[in-house]
């Protein structure tokens, strides 16, 4: 089953969120587990969730790929930073039990001057801490841009992390096609050595997801900024070789591409042309 989806607002809960994607023409999403600039999450409801999973199988919709808040920095320096990526991850992870066996994407976040190994350090001493054995949810690095102090513009820096933690078999990668690119991974014209590259340092099997987005700007820029599919740096005929390459056409793919509910709609319809 080919899986294309896009970010969707959480209001009203789980079962408007799959009323509202399978509206648009997808069978896949993401959305913000709380409010993205940080706070508190509404309680959960039972009766809602169960209704969802049974909107879900009706529509075949069986991943979603929940995104942790910006704000939530694992390797921040400012002690009350670090407190809150602490307490909000795991209190996410346990939120994410009533959906069980689904992804959880998180930003590894900035160091912002402590240094690449300071920061991959904390990461992994955040994930050692909220981790937890039983749990079925599978937690997702996001590949970076690279931008300012970003962890994880670089494969490696992803595994470095991976590498320190107890539990790493509850990790896998989400690959964020703007940022790659803004990294300074060449999609467009080497799409296969840049999976490569991917297998060598992490593994392409912790590949779990795709972030599908254009990018307003230049290889290598270390930028992240996103932009429509038809619109960006990236050409279709380059979108459509990321879908149907058999190491990823098995992957959700979500757009977070800056578009309303209309534009989401004409993408989702744009991709499964391109996918065919
Ligand atoms: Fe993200
Ligand atoms: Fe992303
Ligand atoms: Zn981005």
């Amino acid at each position: 089953m080919f899986r294309i989806g896009c970010h969707i607002s959480a209001s009203g809960g789980y079962l408007a969120m799959g009323k509202r994607i399978d509206a648009l023409g997808g069978n896949t999403f993401a959305f913000f587990t709380r409010n993205p600039r940080g706070g508190a999450a509404k309680d959960i409801d039972q009766a809602d969730v169960d209704a969802f999973r049974t909107f879900c199988r009706e529509k075949d919709i069986d991943r979603i790929v929940a995104h942790a808040p910006y704000t939530l920095n694992p390797c921040a320096e400012k002690e009350n930073v670090r407190e809150f990526a602490l307490t909000a991850f795991s209190d996410d992870l346990r939120r994410m039990e009533y959906t069980p066996g689904q992804y959880y994407n998180f930003h590894p976040g900035s160091h912002v001057g402590q240094g690449l190994e300071v920061g991959i350090a904390k990461i992994a001493e955040v994930l050692n801490q909220v981790l937890f054995p039983g749990m079925t949810t599978t937690v997702l690095l996001e590949t970076m841009a690279g931008k300012g102090s970003e962890v994880g513009g670089r494969f490696e820096e992803l595994r470095a992390v991976m590498d320190r933690v107890t539990l790493s078999d509850k990790l896998g990668v989400c690959l964020d096609t703007c940022h790659v690119w803004d990294a300074g991974y060449d999609i467009v014209n080497d799409l296969d050595g840049v999976l490569t590259a991917f297998d060598k340092a992490v593994g392409l099997d912790r590949l779990k997801a795709v972030h599908l987005n254009n990018t307003k700007n230049d290889l290598g820029a270390a930028k992240d900024r996103h932009e429509k599919l038809p619109d960006g740096k990236l050409p279709l005929e380059a979108i459509r070789r990321i879908v149907t390459h058999p190491a990823l056409e098995k992957l959700p793919f979500i757009l977070e591409t800056p578009n309303d509910e209309a534009g989401y709609a004409a993408e989702i319809a744009l991709v499964r042309q391109l996918h065919g």
